[in-house]
C-alpha cells in the first residue's frame, strides 16, 4: 500500500466559517444535517455522517474511535469549540480555505478567524446574490439597481479569489443562454421591489449570473455554482447540472472558468459536462463528509468521465470543523484506497497516480484561481 494522497497540501475551493459557540447535542446535530427540521426520534448519529465522526474525529479530539455521540459532545465541550475547531481544522491538511461568507442563518466565524483557526490562508469568494440584496436594499429604482450593483460587484471581485451563485436555489439551473434586454430585466427589477424579499426571480437571476460571468472573465476570476443536494430550501430536480447545457455552450468563449460545486448525486451529469466542456470544474465536496465510507464510490464515478485536469477539492465544510476535517480524511482515505486498486491493477502507474494527486488536491484549484498564489 502506497501513501499517495497522506501529505498532500490541500487547495479547500469552498467552505464557510465554524460556529463560535460551544454545542449541546441538539444544536450539534442540527448542524450534522442539510435537514432544517428537528427530528426527534432520529439521530442525526445513525448516518454514514454522523459514523465518520464517531469513527475518525473522535481521535483528533484525543478519544477512541468509534466513542458515543455524548462522550464525543463532551469532550467537544471540555475542550471548547475554539481548542476543539483547530484541532480538526489543523488536521485537515488544508494550506487554503476559500471561503463563502454570504450564507450565515448562524453566527459563523469570518475569514480572519478561520485562518487563526486553521493555520493556512483564507480567500474571500463572492456570492452574487448576497450582493445584489444588499444593493437592492439600497436602490431607489431598477436602473439604479443595475448600475450600483455593476459598481459594487466590482468593488467585491477586487479582493476576492472567486465569485458564487446559488441560482439552483433561486428558480434553478435552468440559466438562459444569453442575458436579458434592458427593458426585460428593468421590468422584472421592479416586479421584484413591488413584492420585496429574497431574490427569486427567474429572469433577474440569469442576468446576475451572467453579470457574474462578464465581471469574472474582467477580472480573472471563476464563478463557481452550486448544484445537487443541499438544505430543503432546494429542489433537487432544479439543480441538476445538466440544465446548465446551453448557458455553458454559450459561455465556454467567455473567458470564465464555471465550476460545478457538490453536484451529488448528479456527479456523473458534472462529469460528463466537464468532459465535453474545457471551462467546466467540478467537485463533490458536501458529498464527501456526508456519504462518510462511502465516498470511493463517488470519487470513482466523478473520474469514469471527468478530466483529471477538472476535478478540484472541497469540503463545504459549514459550521461544524469536523465537516472540514471529514472532506479533507475522507479525500485522502478514499482516493488513496482507490488509486492503489488501480496500481495494483496495473490501471496506472505510481507516477500517474501520484501527478492525478498531485492535480486534484492543489494544481487545478491554483489554475482556477489565479489570486490564490499570488
Ligand atoms: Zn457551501
Amino acid at each position: 500500500m502506497t501513501d499517495l494522497t497522506g501529505e498532500a497540501a490541500l487547495i479547500d475551493q469552498h467552505c464557510h466559517g465554524v460556529v463560535t459557540t460551544d454545542l449541546d447535542r441538539l444544536a450539534f446535530e442540527a448542524l450534522l444535517t442539510e435537514a432544517t427540521r428537528a427530528t426527534p426520534d432520529r439521530s442525526r448519529f445513525d448516518s454514514m455522517l454522523g459514523l465518520a465522526v464517531r469513527r475518525w474525529c473522535a481521535p483528533v479530539l484525543g478519544l477512541p474511535a468509534h466513542v458515543g455521540p455524548d462522550e464525543y459532545l463532551e469532550r467537544r465541550a471540555a475542550l471548547g469549540w475554539w481548542e476543539a475547531s483547530a484541532r480538526l481544522l489543523r488536521a485537515a491538511g488544508v494550506t487554503d480555505w476559500l471561503v463563502d461568507a454570504g450564507f450565515a442563518p448562524v453566527a459563523l466565524t469570518g475569514l480572519p478567524e478561520v485562518a487563526d483557526l486553521a493555520g493556512g490562508t483564507a480567500h474571500e469568494i463572492v456570492r452574487l446574490e448576497t450582493v445584489a440584496e444588499r444593493v437592492a436594499g439600497l436602490a431607489g429604482s431598477a436602473e439604479e439597481f443595475a448600475a450600483d450593483l455593476e459598481t459594487e460587484l466590482h468593488r467585491a471581485a477586487a479582493g476576492a479569489v472567486g465569485l458564487k451563485s446559488v441560482a439552483a436555489y433561486r428558480g434553478g439551473l435552468d440559466l438562459p443562454a444569453r442575458p436579458p434586454s434592458a427593458a426585460a430585466l428593468s421590468a422584472a427589477v421592479g416586479r421584484w421591489f413591488a413584492v420585496g424579499g429574497r431574490l427569486t426571480d427567474p429572469l433577474v437571476v440569469g442576468w446576475l449570473v451572467h453579470l457574474g460571468v462578464r465581471v469574472g472573465a474582467e477580472f480573472g476570476l471563476p464563478l463557481q455554482l452550486h448544484t445537487g443536494f443541499g438544505d430543503d430550501d432546494l429542489r433537487l430536480h432544479h439543480a441538476d447540472p445538466s440544465l446548465l447545457t446551453d448557458f455553458l455552450a454559450a459561455t465556454r468563449d467567455s473567458g470564465v472558468t464555471v465550476v460545478l460545486l457538490h453536484c451529488w448525486p448528479f456527479h456523473r451529469q458534472a462529469a460528463y459536462l466537464a468532459h465535453v466542456f474545457g471551462h467546466v470544474v467540478v467537485d463533490v465536496g458536501l458529498a464527501v463528509p456526508h456519504v462518510g465510507a462511502r465516498s470511493g464510490a463517488v470519487l470513482a464515478e466523478l473520474l469514469e468521465l471527468a478530466p483529471f485536469g477538472a476535478v478540484c477539492f472541497s469540503s463545504d465544510g459549514y459550521g461544524l470543523p469536523e465537516l472540514h476535517y471529514l472532506g479533507a480524511w475522507l479525500w485522502r482515505r478514499e482516493l488513496g484506497r482507490l488509486l492503489d486498486a488501480w496500481i495494483a491493477d496495473d490501471v496506472l502507474t505510481c507516477a500517474d497516480a501520484e501527478r492525478l494527486v498531485a492535480a486534484v488536491a492543489r494544481d487545478n484549484a491554483l489554475r482556477t484561481y489565479s489570486r490564490v498564489s499570488e
